[in-house]
Order: structure tokens, then C-alpha cells, then sequence
């Protein structure tokens, strides 16, 4: 026999096990049907690399299974789930089964969607995918029916701010949809609520204010030993916090402009977060310092930032103009505090 043959022998042998090892475990992880309550756990480390490669065949079939997502039907949608389930149990650090695969069944079946995205999210490998969290915040507040969220929150210990949250720590700096999410997310929390003691907070719009305040005014750094949930993701991540907090609370008192409620928490914004920034009574537009009109609507504001003797607008400690408060008023201060040292 020729050594050419035995080797091609052997070949053939070798492709013919690995193909029935393959096919064993497809046919495996379609028959056992997966219980809903059961997590998904990588089959085992040492299978890892084949497991890796019996999941990129399944992904490839279950792609050509579901071709879009109009194709998820009431009728197949369990079969699309158990498919799905078995890939990420052959290899749960598949970052394209979760982001894709989710949300073919985010429709159909949106609280599987979230468990699968949950899993992918606690996954300590895939600590770096922002997106994972993102959607299953997304499919949270847009496909969870009311009357599911919340057992499903119970049930995964995590709402759709905590996967908003953990999205916006993943990214940086997050994206504005994530940031916007989040915020939309606190806000829905603080609806029909009391805020700051004495504030209802009456509609979408005004908790979403109260919510950028409450971001305002949070932290900014993790103290030692202090609890990390006081610290703001998103102050660290937004560029011009006051910014974006007068042109909420303009837009809110364009539409309640005379809700006590909405001009109570507009004047603690003013007090508690516009440090160092003057904006107009009426428009809340900002205005410079010397300006006694609003720029953007002309009503007269109150001056700010000029010297208090010949009213030129000041640019340091002493006026440019007329050099109060004179150099002398300062000299007293400057006496040395310490007794001289003895000898
Ligand atoms: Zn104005
Ligand atoms: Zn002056």
C-alpha cells in the first residue's frame, strides 16, 4: 500500500469523526429542549475551542433560519430562542449572538431577549461591550409589556437604568443616546413623585429636568469608602452641564409657565447648580457680564460682574479703568500673621 494512501485514509477517518461530533452536537442542543429558567453555562472549559467553532456553525444556521427579523413569528419564535440559547451555551462570549441574536427575538419574545442580553452583560469577558447592556436597556422600556416588567426585574435583578447605567461607565465617553436613555430612565422613576420635599413633579418633561439636577448636583468623584451610587456618570461625560440644564428648563417654561411646580424647581437649578452663570429671568437665556438686556428676548436683566464704583465691566481683581479696590486696601491682609521666630 502506498504511504500517499494511508495518509489519504486517515484523512477521510479523521473529517468523518469530527463531522459526526458536530453533527451530535447540533442535533444535542436542538432536542434538549432549554428550560426557561435555566441559565446559560459554557458546556465545559476544555471543549472551549471546539465549542467556539460549533457555535460560529450554528450562528451561520441560525442566521439562514431567521433571515430578518419580520420573519420571527409567534410560530417559530421558540425555535429561534432554543437555537439561539444553544450557540450562546457553546460559546457565551459570542458578542454578535447577543447584539444580533437578541434582538431577533426582541419582539416575540422580549423578557428572553433581556435574560440572554442580562447574561452577556455579567459575562466578566465581555466587561468592555457597552452595547450588550445598551439593548437590553432598549428592549426593557420599548418591548417588555407593562404587566411582565415587573417580575422580569425581580426575577434578573436589574432595571433599565442599571443596564443604561452600566452602558454609559462601558463607553467613554457614552454615547448621547446613552446618556439620553439613562437620563430617561431616572426620569421615568421620579414621575408623580415628590422631589426636593416640596415639588410635585407634574409631567415627562419636568422630571426629566429634576433628574439633569439631580445629576448636577451628585459627585463627581468616588470618595473613599462612599457609596458609588452618588457618583454621576453622566456630569463627567456631558461638556456643558448648565447648558444643557437652561435649555430644559426653557423649554419647560415656554409649556408650564405657570405650574408653581416647574418655576420651584427652576429657581433651586438657579441656586443650587448655575454657579458662576447669569441667565435671563424670562428666557432663561445666559448673558454676559456689564449685559442689562437679554440678548434672545430683549427683558432687562439683572447686571452682573462690573466694577462697583465706575461700572466698567471687570476683567480681574481690579477694575481696568479706575483700579478699585486700590492696592493699599489690600496691604493690612497681607500683614505676617506668625510672630517672628526667636533666636
Ligand atoms: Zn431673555
Ligand atoms: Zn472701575
Amino acid at each position: 500500500m502506498k504511504k500517499s494512501l494511508v495518509i489519504h485514509i486517515l484523512v477521510i477517518l479523521i473529517a468523518a469523526a469530527a463531522g459526526s461530533m458536530i453533527a451530535k452536537t447540533l442535533s444535542d442542543d436542538y432536542q434538549n429542549k432549554i428550560s426557561p429558567n435555566r441559565s446559560i453555562k459554557p458546556a465545559s472549559r476544555t471543549m472551549c475551542g471546539f465549542n467556539k467553532f460549533v457555535a460560529d456553525v450554528q450562528w451561520m444556521l441560525f442566521i439562514n433560519y431567521c433571515g430578518s427579523i419580520d420573519s420571527i413569528k409567534d410560530q417559530n419564535v421558540d425555535e429561534v430562542y432554543n437555537r439561539l440559547a444553544a450557540i450562546l451555551r457553546n460559546d457565551p462570549d459570542f458578542q454578535k449572538a447577543y447584539e444580533i441574536g437578541a434582538l431577533m427575538i426582541s419582539i416575540k419574545k422580549s423578557d428572553k431577549a433581556v435574560e440572554l442580553l442580562k447574561q452577556g452583560t455579567d459575562n466578566p469577558r465581555l466587561s468592555t461591550n457597552w452595547k450588550i447592556p445598551f439593548l437590553a436597556g432598549f428592549v426593557m422600556n420599548h418591548n417588555v409589556p407593562k404587566e411582565k416588567l415587573a417580575e422580569l426585574i425581580k426575577s434578573i435583578k436589574a432595571d433599565s437604568q442599571w443596564f443604561f447605567e452600566t452602558a454609559a461607565k462601558r463607553s467613554s465617553p457614552p454615547e448621547p443616546h446613552v446618556i439620553s436613555s439613562l437620563m430617561r430612565a431616572k426620569a421615568e422613576k421620579l414621575m408623580n413623585k415628590k422631589w426636593k420635599t416640596d415639588i410635585n413633579v407634574v409631567n415627562e418633561k419636568h422630571a426629566l429636568l429634576c433628574a439633569w439636577i439631580d445629576e448636577a448636583t451628585a459627585s463627581t468623584k468616588i470618595k473613599a469608602g462612599a457609596e458609588e451610587a452618588n457618583f454621576s456618570v453622566v456630569q463627567s461625560s456631558v461638556k456643558d452641564m448648565n447648558q444643557k440644564l437652561l435649555q430644559l428648563a426653557a423649554q419647560l417654561k415656554k409649556a408650564y409657565p405657570d405650574n408653581q411646580n416647574v418655576l420651584n424647581t427652576i429657581a433651586y437649578m438657579k441656586t443650587s447648580c448655575m454657579k458662576g452663570q447669569s441667565a435671563c429671568e424670562a428666557c432663561l437665556a445666559t448673558y454676559g457680564p456689564g449685559d442689562k438686556f437679554c440678548s434672545a428676548c430683549g427683558s432687562p436683566v439683572a447686571v452682573y460682574g462690573i466694577c462697583e464704583k465706575c461700572g466698567v465691566v471687570k476683567r480681574g481683581a481690579h477694575c481696568s479703568a479706575c483700579g478699585y479696590p486700590p492696592k493699599e486696601a489690600e496691604a493690612p491682609a497681607k500683614a505676617p500673621a506668625k510672630a517672628p521666630e526667636k533666636k
